[in-house]
């Protein structure tokens, strides 16, 4: 048996002779137990990347809200709730499950381009700690909804800094063409409407300015940006007790080199030091850097298929399950759960079953497979499952959370009779 070791920037991932590991427990054996696809996740590699952030916080009033569109299961929120983090959330469905998972109400914050009335009032009775507005119109309408429910909605509004973080324009929030945030030009104008309602509070400003970020730069053209116009709106009299400069941080997919939280904050801190902001409650909203390498998906090789421009490794996770390639062309690392085949690696594109040409997981990959291997499809904790669907009729996969050599099925897979139970025949 060869030593174990972890696989390059997967530090919880272990391969231990020819088997690999999350944490303490095999892969193999786990996929035994509850079937594939499936997706499994590290306790630790998220507590490790909460840690970062609280590491580059320290000594400073400062609140990490998950963003958990990135992974919104109750297991995973419950690591968070438990360590005491506040959430991003963007829906009221989205509220009802961090709370469930024993969220603090007064540390959830409320984002998104659409907000209904009912989720306003939701969001409202439950005691949110804010509102990041994105909007005129949405100013209008939680000042009425407040005001009905007697209470003074926390706002903050969300500028659009007009930065571009050289990402996927799929996930790039931050720029004029995007729908997000209130133009920076205009962000006085809707402050200055924002402190007249009787119905809201202005307590900060925020902005998001994309995803998978991989440099500093972008942040710190934004934060100069967001900076100029809290100067502009506290000498318009209006004070903002909070700076909430959102998520995007990027994760290692493919030997991509983001900067640590800690140290990217390092030099956003310096900065915010510099022009006398330092002392001001900060917010970060970070979803795929807290989940994102915490996660794999495990899918077994149904056929491999030789074709004429191509070979196929048709396996049984598809873009139901693992919708980012189809989505945006990202990449996921895909390698063996055991590495004991001695046959010459072939170059495969690794698809799922479903009926679509977008149905891919990995292109052009050299691999040694046969029928019956164990494939772990890596970087699978954030907009994954998140995202999974029930498209062909396949049930969402199951979910397992490891810590040390312990596993919770935290979500079962979901049974053909779990699809059905929504719907119903038109009368005859
Ligand atoms: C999606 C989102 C985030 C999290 O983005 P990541 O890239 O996953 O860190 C944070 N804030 C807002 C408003 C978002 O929409």
């Amino acid at each position: 048996m060869t030593a174990a070791r972890t696989l390059p920037g997967h530090p919880h991932i272990v391969r231990t002779g020819d088997a690999l590991h999350v944490e303490g427990l095999s892969l193999a054996a786990l996929a035994a137990e509850h079937g594939t696809p499936l997706f499994v996740y590290s306790k630790q590699w998220m507590l490790d990347a909460l840690a970062a952030y609280q590491r580059g916080f320290q000594g400073r009033d400062a609140l990490v809200c998950y963003a958990m569109k990135a992974n919104s299961s109750l297991g995973v929120l419950r690591v968070f709730a438990e360590a005491g983090c506040g959430f991003d959330i963007v829906s009221g469905g989205e509220l009802v499950r961090v709370l469930a998972a024993g969220a603090d109400p007064a540390k959830v914050i409320f984002s998104g381009v659409g907000k209904t009335r009912a989720e306003m009032r939701q969001a409202l009775a439950a005691g949110i700690a804010c509102f990041n507005v994105e909007s005129d119109a949405e100013l209008e309408v939680l000042n009425a909804v407040a005001l009905e429910e007697g209470h003074r909605a926390a706002v903050s509004i969300r500028i659009n800094p007009n930065v571009d973080p050289k990402t996927h324009p799929y996930i790039s929030t931050g720029l004029k063409g995007n729908k997000f945030g209130v133009a920076h030009d205009h962000a006085l104008a809707t402050y200055r409407h924002a402190a007249s309602l009787p119905g809201l509070r202005v307590l900060g400003i925020d902005c998001h300015i994309g995803s998978q970020i991989t440099e500093a730069s972008p942040y710190l053209d934004a934060l100069e940006r967001v900076l100029d116009l809290v100067e502009a709106i506290e000498d318009a009299g209006i004070p903002l007790h909070h700076l909430d400069f959102g998520g995007g941080l990027g994760i290692d997919y493919n030997n991509d080199t983001p900067p640590t939280a800690d140290a990217l904050w390092k030099q956003l801190l310096a900065r915010l030091d510099a022009r006398g902001f330092g002392g001001r409650r900060l917010i970060v909203e970070p979803g795929r850097s807290l989940v994102g390498n915490a996660g794999v998906c495990v899918t077994e090789v149904l056929y491999t298929k030789p074709g004429e421009d191509k070979n196929f490794c048709i396996v049984d996770a598809a873009m139901n399950d693992l919708p980012r390639p189809a989505m945006y062309q990202a990449f996921h690392q895909i390698v063996p759960v055991a590495s004991t085949r001695s046959a010459l690696p072939v170059t495969y594109d690794v698809v799922g079953p479903i009926c679509e040409s977008g149905d891919w997981i990995g292109r052009d990959r050299e691999l040694s497979v046969a029928s019956g291997d164990l494939l772990a499809v890596l970087s699978a904790g954030a907009y994954c499952m998140a995202m999974a669907s029930n498209y062909n009729t396949r049930g969402r996969a199951a979910e397992v959370l490891v810590s040390g050599d312990r596993a919770t099925l935290i979500r079962r897979r979901e049974t053909l009779e779990d699809q059905l139970l929504t719907e119903r025949f038109a009368a005859a």
